[in-house]
């Protein structure tokens, strides 16, 4: 499709979905979003909201197996695999393991440390009545020094690809200071400066009431196929068919089935996270990072008032719509208990799980599939919430305009 298109379907109300719809409407595009049930229904609510640079990396990590495989079976390790692992998910799994080298995490380093000096400026463009917020502060605590040296070390390899990270180091008196909700266990911290957050299902229906604001059409159904039909593309969703000049799929974890047959071999696996909320006694103001325990915490609600906050953590390798097992939420309670006081653990709410787009080599899918006028917006893992934006921004800029940022090739779908 050379022609700059009249009208888009977008499929898939999340964070990445409707940040392509909002760009498409900027550059004068008629966008209708398609969403089998609303705004945010996917991993786009539950999530930690981290804008976080500093944290923004590639999920392939040596590190994951250093930890060793055998940790990943036990029900309450961070990262967990099931014994009962099907063909595809163990293909998948091997295919992964095959990019935790240095090497390759450097390489796909070197294409975050790109992507996160553009993401904060494609949030600054989009005017949405829910704002970013500062991170001030954005605390990382710890119950030992190695711990900390760990992530200070990652730092510093961040740095050398590229990427931007200022912290401080706190002794335990100062982080205490700063954060009153920590818990006796935490002994030392560290300070990351220039760090954003979000309330993600705030930031997200606000981001949706703006796509409708804007004159754009939501609609509810599961979509079943998208196919090139004449010089347009039909979106089958049920038995109805919309058509449009060209399509987007932005379905997260769900992409498969509906990109397969335009090309995209690139499989991505759900690895499922999850979060629940409680009320400190004493309400943290800026996000919180456990790193040796994998969790994340996030002040919720609206800007200046927050009165939540959301524990989240796991990477569960597992179908996306399998039931939330609770045991994740008690291993996630476990880790967090010694870390946080004042906290009643047995009042939480909202719990919930939701899944991570993850892809092998751990880098996003966006831009054309080989169908003219379908496109992929997706498979951002651990960061489609800090990453969303730019990828709608991108791809925006390529379909309207034809314009190829150089990080599309990087994230082409077609690899
Ligand atoms: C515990 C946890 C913490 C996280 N913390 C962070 C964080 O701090 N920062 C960060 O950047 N990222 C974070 N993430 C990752 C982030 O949540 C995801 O990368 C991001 O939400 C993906 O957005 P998406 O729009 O691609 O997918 P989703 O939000 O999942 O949206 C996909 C949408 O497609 C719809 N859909 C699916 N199939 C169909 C169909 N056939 N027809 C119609 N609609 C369909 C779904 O209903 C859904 O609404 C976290 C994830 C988890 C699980």
């Amino acid at each position: 499709m050379t022609q700059r298109p009249g009208h888009v379907v977008v499929v898939g109300a999340g964070m990445v979905g409707l940040a392509t719809a909002w760009y498409l409407q900027r550059d004068g595009v008629e966008v209708t979003v398609v969403d089998r049930q609303g705004v945010a229904a996917g991993s786009s609510w539950g999530n930690a909201g981290w804008l976080a640079p500093a944290l923004t990396l590639p999920l392939p990590d040596p590190a994951i197996l250093g930890a060793g495989i055998k940790a990943t079976l036990s029900s309450s390790s961070p990262v967990y695999v099931p014994p009962t692992a099907n063909p595809r998910l163990l293909k998948w799994l091997a295919d992964f393991t095959r990019h935790c080298t240095p090497g390759r995490w450097r390489s796909a380093m070197a294409v975050f440390a790109q992507a996160n000096r553009l993401a904060f400026d494609a949030f600054d463009q989009m005017q949405i009545a829910e704002p970013t917020k500062a991170a001030s502060p954005f605390l990382a605590a710890f119950t030992s020094e190695s711990d900390r040296r760990v992530l200070v070390h990652e730092f510093e390899q961040v740095g050398d690809l590229g990427g931007e990270v200022a912290y401080d180091l706190l002794d335990a008196a100062q982080i205490h200071a700063l954060e009153p909700a920590l818990g006796e266990a935490v002994t030392c911290g560290a300070r990351l400066h220039d760090q954003r957050f979000i309330d993600p299902g705030r930031y997200v229906r606000a981001l949706g009431e703006a796509v409708v604001e804007r004159g754009g059409r939501l609609v509810v159904g599961d979509v079943v196929g998208v196919e090139r039909v004449g010089a347009g593309v039909e979106v089958r969703v049920g038995r109805d068919r919309l058509v449009a000049d060209a399509a987007v799929v932005a379905t997260g974890t769900w992409l498969g089935s509906l990109v397969r047959p335009h090309g995209v071999r690139s499989v991505v696996q759900a690895g499922r996270g999850y979060s629940f909320t409680v009320r400190p006694e004493h309400q943290p103001v800026g996000p919180i990072y456990f790193p040796a325990q994998r969790v994340a915490c996030t002040p919720l609600g609206p800007p200046g008032a927050e009165d939540a906050f959301r524990v989240a953590g796991m990477m569960e390798f597992r179908k996306p719509d399998a039931p939330l097992d609770r045991r994740r939420v008690d291993a996630i309670v476990a880790a967090a208990r010694p870390m946080l006081r004042g906290v009643d653990w047995e009042a939480r709410t909202d719990e919930w799980v939701g899944s991570r787009p993850c892809t092998v080599d751990g880098l996003p899918l966006v831009g054309a599939t080989r169908t003219p006028g379908v496109f992929v917006a997706g498979g951002h893992g651990m960061w489609g919430i800090a990453l969303g934006p730019l990828s709608g921004r991108l791809l925006a800029d390529r379909i309207v305009r034809g314009q190829a940022h150089p990080l599309l090739q990087s994230f082409d779908p077609l690899r």
